[in-house]
């Protein structure tokens, strides 16, 4: 079935190869039955069809809301009255396989929207779906006895799919609105061939191994408590050896770049919220409190800190670009079915900044933050994409504002032939932005830092600096995050390297295993020496045997290990095991500090 027609397209859209005549069919784009884009989008749409199909075989009185193509696969919404779980997917991937080798046409019919309306009257999802749809034609596609609301376009027969997955079940409130009742969501994915399910079952099995929450747990790095709360994370001693290391690293790289790193207090008067906009854009996102009569909110961002960081002077055009930079501390009310370990949390620290610079300068100043970004990513080996968000519906501020600030971040990517695409309605309520979006060992795709220019904001709070002519000028503020968080960056992070961080990041770098009691005193002073260095170290001498202890160490996935011995001791030597390099040496006391030191110089962002 390779490189046989399944649709096509004409430049934008796909077409159904059911509405394009014979006559009409040499003028498209032909999209062949292959794993591209536009192949998969058409396979994975009918697969959902397939799924549906086989879940109204097996649960007669399903009834089908939406279900759309996503990222890597595709899900569908509908109702039942028992209740699905994981352990029912085979059943339905089973029925789905007896529909597919049926090989029954898949037809389309159009209909008028009064028609459709009759013919779906007792269905009330689907009255819900034909809400949604604007009237005039509705089109329908049918196979075997299973006709399905769609605008298509479909492979021709249930045949083609074949290699499909159906990979978990949640719940998800109709439509997305969660006073509406909770629907059913199974998710699942499909391909063209064979090879190319069986790499992706593979990297959801390696996934799930690299699970961050597991990773967390058992190496130790953080962990969450039912008493304290959900979505807040706990820092345990080596994640938070962990974490400070990003932190110094990245605080050096923000002070080279002529970043003040500033602070703002952590809750703030409802009254700066309503001037922000945060109260009522936002309000939904914060928790409020009450002080002496006065309302309160916790800061769910941090940028009126910095803003009366701004203010507390008189600012001249010469002291623009001003960069404030802090590690801030923000809480978000997630709602409780969305949160996941470190990826979705209440509480979480930005790496986040505030330039205040002259409109001309936003142009210079996103290339430099560009620059950081690039060379953060490198370090850390994440190929990343640039994304562009415009004007979302719930926003502040002037249509003119709004468009010279994403005029200047399209022109500052364009002039530099940086690529990126374009989220329309992605943005910000008061600007639009640049996302970037790095893409792990895995090849998945997060959405990490965030490039913000924002005219509103200095508005609202009336800032000010003196221009060249002496007049009061109003500067341009530019947020921005280039981890975002160091919750979710960590978190991925961790997948990304399956628990192998680089050297200069590990929680432990090295573990010394002293072979005796006599060895102990030496092992000490050896570790006194790396803490100097800047490597954090463990001494494993627990009563366990050598190859115990050695085990432990590998396990906890520490880079490097040493063994001393009575010849260590006496040589002032160690014998070294680097597990990354899968290699055992024996080196000076001097020559092996010097070889962690230099693993440390090497690293700068
Ligand atoms: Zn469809
Ligand atoms: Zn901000």
């Amino acid at each position: 079935m390779q490189n046989e027609v399944i649709a096509y397209k004409d430049g934008v859209t796909l077409l159904d190869t059911q509405s394009v005549s014979p006559e009409k069919a040499s003028s498209y784009e032909k999209v062949l039955f292959d794993n591209s884009d536009d192949a998969l989008e058409v396979i994975r749409h009918s697969t959902a069809h397939l799924m549906a199909q086989a879940i109204k075989e097996l649960y007669p009185e399903a009834k089908f809301f939406v279900g759309p193509v996503i990222e890597d696969g595709f899900y569908y919404d509908f109702r039942v009255d028992n209740k699905i779980s994981d352990s029912d997917l085979k059943a339905i991937e089973k029925k789905m396989q007896e529909f597919a080798k049926a090989k029954l046409p898949i037809e389309k019919a159009s209909y008028t929207k009064d028609e459709i309306l009759k013919k779906f009257a007792d269905d009330d999802l689907k009255q819900e779906v034909l809400l949604r749809i604007p009237d005039g034609e509705v089109t329908t596609y049918k196979q075997g006895d299973f006709e399905d609301l769609c605008r298509g376009p479909h492979v021709p027969n249930t045949r083609y799919l074949r290699f499909f997955s159906l990979t978990r079940v949640a719940g998800a409130y109709l439509g997305g609105d969660e006073t509406k009742e909770m629907l059913t969501r199974i998710y699942g994915t499909a391909f063209a061939d064979k090879a190319s399910l069986a790499e992706y079952k593979k990297m959801i099995e390696e996934a799930k191994k690299r699970d961050h929450r597991k990773l967390g747990n058992e190496l130790k790095l953080f962990t969450f408590d039912e008493e304290v709360g959900a979505g807040l994370p706990i820092w345990l001693p080596a994640g938070a050896r962990l974490r400070s290391k990003l932190e110094a690293l990245l605080f050096k790289a923000h002070r080279v770049r002529g970043y003040e790193p500033v602070r703002g207090p952590e809750i703030l008067k409802s009254d700066a919220w309503k001037i922000s906009g945060h109260y009522d854009n936002y309000g939904d996102n914060m928790y409020f409190t009450t002080i002496d009569d006065s309302e309160y909110g916790l800061k769910p961002m941090n940028c009126l800190g910095h803003i009366k960081v701004y203010q507390n002077d008189v600012r001249s055009y010469r002291d623009l670009p001003l960069k404030f930079f802090e590690y801030g501390v923000v809480h978000r009310h997630e709602k409780s079915g969305v949160m996941h370990g470190l990826f979705r949390v209440r509480e979480f620290t930005q790496d986040d900044a505030h330039i205040f610079c002259t409109p001309e300068q936003i142009k210079e100043n996103v290339l430099e933050i560009l620059d950081f970004v690039k060379h953060i990513m490198k370090t850390f080996g994440f190929e990343y994409e640039l994304e562009i968000s415009t004007k979302p519906q719930k926003a502040i501020g002037d249509e003119r504002y709004w468009e010279v600030a994403t005029q200047g971040l399209k022109d500052a990517l364009d002039e530099n032939n940086i690529t990126y695409g374009i989220d329309e309605g992605g943005g910000a309520f008061y600007g639009p932005k640049i996302d970037i979006k790095i893409t792990d060992a895995l090849k998945r795709k997060w959405q990490c830092g965030t490039i913000q220019v924002d005219f509103n904001l200095p508005e609202r709070f009336n800032l000010h600096y003196i221009d060249a002519t002496n007049e009061q000028a109003r500067p341009v503020m530019i947020h921005r995050a280039i981890l975002g968080s160091f919750e979710r960056f960590i978190g991925i992070l961790t997948e990304h390297c399956a628990g192998e961080f680089p050297f200069f990041l590990a929680p432990t770098q090295v573990v010394i295993v002293p072979i005796g009691e006599n060895h102990l005193s030496y092992a000490k002073e050896l570790g006194m020496q790396m803490i100097e260095n800047g490597v954090d170290f463990e001494i494993s001498s627990k009563n366990e045997s050598l190859n115990k202890r050695i085990r432990n160490a590998e396990k906890m996935r520490v880079p490097m290990i040493l063994v001393i011995g009575d010849e260590e001791v006496e040589k002032k030597s160690v014998a070294l095991r680097d597990r990354r390099e899968r290699r055992q040496y024996n080196l000076t006391k001097d020559e092996f500090m010097s070889i962690i030191k230099e693993k440390l110089s090497e690293v700068h962002f």
